[in-house]
């Protein structure tokens, strides 16, 4: 269920340019509809399957954000509504992307993913992957995306330094990547990073956009 009360004083906690996505993955849409009705209008979803009905049955001011990982494969079906994709981890995908949106006339806004945890099982790129891509440009020739920052998922561990230390570097990365300016005259200015579990580690790292479910929902099954 959601919560009013731990929506508040989350808000509360973030500084005023650190943006809140409402991760709403597993919860029905009478419970989005709920955030929805105390004002949220940012939502994230992890799979295609299950945000294609919420977005058909939920009001069409909601800014959909798509954050888990994505099979080329879906990007046609996402692409005429979503707001902004976290989860670009491969040049594959990102032309995937950029062909779907240029069919669809929209420009579509993404964060490159990071792979910045110690677990394997999470995707992204590594420092030296993305700056190889960069510098060959091709990302820059692709008029229909608006590349915007990067994301990354910190490791699933109790201990805060190890959390902080990754964000740590993720925002050197960002920040390397901003000076660089690969990207003149657009904004490179999304860092999402930071969930329930370490958002204010995230806030206090540099992030710009958090994720946040369970805190917000409460407990997935
Ligand atoms: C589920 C998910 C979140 C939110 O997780 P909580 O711990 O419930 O806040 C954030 N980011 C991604 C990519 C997720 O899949």
């Amino acid at each position: 269920m959601f919560s009013q009360s731990r929506y508040e004083a989350i808000k509360a906690q973030l500084p005023p340019q650190v943006t809140l996505v409402a991760v709403s993955k597993t919860y029905p849409a009478e419970v989005l509809q709920q955030a929805y009705d105390a004002g949220v209008r940012i939502f994230g979803e992890n799979r295609v399957q299950e945000l294609l009905p919420k977005y058909e049955a939920l009001p069409k001011d909601i800014e959909w954000h798509l954050i888990g990982h994505l099979q080329s494969n879906k990007v046609k079906y996402i692409v005429p509504f979503v707001h902004m994709i976290h989860s670009v981890d491969s040049l594959r995908l990102f032309n995937e992307i950029q062909k779907q949106a240029a069919k669809a006339g929209r420009t579509i806004q993404v964060l490159l993913q990071m792979h910045i945890a110690s677990e394997e099982t999470k995707f992204g790129f590594d420092e030296a992957e993305l700056l190889t891509i960069l510098e060959s440009g091709v990302m820059q020739n692709a008029p229909f995306v608006k590349v915007c920052g990067l994301m990354g998922m910190a490791s699933f561990t109790e201990d805060t330094e190890k959390v902080k230390a990754e964000f740590a570097g993720l925002k050197k990365t960002f920040d390397t990547i901003k000076a660089k300016n690969y990207f003149p005259g657009k904004d490179f200015d999304v860092l999402s990073m930071g969930m329930s579990g370490d958002y204010l580690i995230a806030v206090e790292q540099g992030s710009t956009m958090v994720r946040i479910g369970s805190a917000l929902f409460g407990a997935r099954d």
